[in-house]
Parts: structure tokens; C-alpha cells; sequence
């Protein structure tokens, strides 16, 4: 068994359990395979093992790959989940090649990519970053920000807002993980409150999985767990 498909199976695991022990369905969290860095032959290995979820940080990368996996016609099943940072002139490949975006962090963004989504394709699902640690140098709406964007973007046509998503300051202190998914939790929870539609908390790597789905992620984003350390040069 390649490594790829051992560690999809440690990380699926690692989900079940984390889900039973927080008294959650482990169906109502979804994997998503972070694949940057990683060439088509890795996603390949991940997509034999059952793996069809995707998640991108640069965009030229993620061109590539998903131009390179379109045939042969299982690749049709793939998702794209593209979750870096958006720069506003590079949107339309954004709109036009992926399923999901989970790093929307400006109206602008979310009205440019409703703009430029291909009306076939149906709505692009979309998450709004929330800086949730209060870093300076991380994206991401503040909390005080996010209730007037999240109710602009949720009018816009070619876009279906699902959730939030969230970079939590990395730590080790498990206690601090909870601290910092509950509150994103907690503004979700307010948004749904106040009326808007959303299912999704995209939340939780490969260091924080466990307190991510505790706190109620339906979304874990996993990169390293699956495909090992990434080497940046
Ligand atoms: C790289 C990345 C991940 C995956 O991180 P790992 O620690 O490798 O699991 C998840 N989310 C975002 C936004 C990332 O940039």
C-alpha cells in the first residue's frame, strides 16, 4: 500500500474518532485533500484511494493540476477547493475552474467571482476567512467585519455562501485550539441566527484536527497528514 493511501486511512480514521468522541456523525465531516506543493501523480495516488475532494493555495499550480487530472473520466468526480489568498485580478480563473472557495475575505472578491462564474456551472460555493486569532499579517474578516459582508455576499447571484473558514494561530496548547474553533463556531452560529442558510465550518489541519471537530467542523483541511512534509524550494 503506497503512503499516500496508509495515511488517507490514519487520517480518516483520526476523523471517525475524533467525531465519536464529540458525539458527531463521522459522515458529517468531509476531508478535503490539501494538495499544494504536490505534483498530479500524488492527487492521482489520493483519487485510487478514494480521495475526490482537493484543496489549492496557488493558482498557477492548481491550473496545472486540474488541467492535467480533467481526463481520463473519472477526474470528471474531482472537487476543487481552492483556499489561499485571492488577489482581485485573478479571479476569473478562480470562478471558472473551481467548486468551492473558502478564502473570500472581501466583498469585492465574492462580487467579482459572482461576476465571472459561468451561469452552467450553477453557483460557486463559497466560505468567508475570518481572522479569528486577531494576528495583523493573517487575511480575513474580523469578527466585527464579517456580519455586513457575509450579508452582502449572500445576495450576490453565481455565489452560494455555505460558512466560514478559519486560520487559527498555530498552537499546541490544545485548550487555546478549542478556545479559538469555538469562537468561529460561535460567529457562525450567529449568522445562522440571524437568518443566513449555512452549513459549513471549514476548520482544522493537520495539528488541530482533533479539536476542530469537537468543535464542530464539517469541513477539515489536511495537507502534511496525507502527503508528508512539503518542500517549499
Ligand atoms: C496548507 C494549508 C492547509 C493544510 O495544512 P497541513 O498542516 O499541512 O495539514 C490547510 N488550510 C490552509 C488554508 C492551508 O494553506
Amino acid at each position: 500500500m503506497s503512503s499516500i493511501t496508509k495515511n488517507l486511512q490514519h487520517v480518516q480514521h483520526q476523523i471517525a474518532a475524533s467525531a465519536e468522541r464529540a458525539r458527531r456523525a463521522p459522515s458529517s465531516i468531509q476531508l478535503l485533500a490539501v494538495s499544494k506543493t504536490f505534483g498530479e501523480d500524488a492527487v492521482r495516488e489520493a483519487v485510487q484511494a478514494g480521495q475526490f475532494a482537493f484543496g489549492e493555495n496557488y493558482l498557477q499550480e492548481a491550473l496545472e493540476k486540474i488541467a492535467a487530472l480533467k481526463s481520463p473520466a473519472p477526474a470528471a468526480r474531482l472537487e476543487w477547493h481552492f483556499i489561499g489568498p485571492i488577489q482581485s485580478n485573478k479571479t476569473r480563473p478562480i470562478a471558472e475552474q473551481f467548486d468551492w472557495v473558502h478564502s473570500v475575505d472581501r466583498e469585492k472578491i465574492a462580487r467579482r467571482l459572482s461576476e465571472q462564474r459561468p451561469a452552467e456551472l450553477g453557483p460557486l460555493n463559497v466560505c468567508l476567512q475570518v481572522n479569528i486569532s486577531g494576528e495583523a499579517s493573517k487575511s480575513g474578516l474580523t469578527p466585527q467585519e464579517l456580519p455586513e459582508v457575509a450579508a452582502q455576499v449572500a445576495q450576490l447571484p453565481h455565489i452560494r455562501l455555505r460558512g466560514l473558514m478559519a486560520i487559527p494561530e498555530p498552537t499546541e496548547d490544545v485548550a487555546r485550539q478549542h478556545q479559538a474553533f469555538a469562537a468561529v463556531r460561535a460567529l457562525y452560529e450567529s449568522l445562522r441566527a440571524g437568518g443566513l442558510a449555512l452549513d459549513t465550518l471549514s476548520m482544522g489541519m493537520s495539528a488541530d484536527l482533533e479539536a476542530a471537530v469537537a468543535e464542530g467542523a464539517t469541513i477539515v483541511r489536511i495537507g502534511s497528514a496525507i502527503f508528508g512534509a512539503r518542500n517549499y524550494t
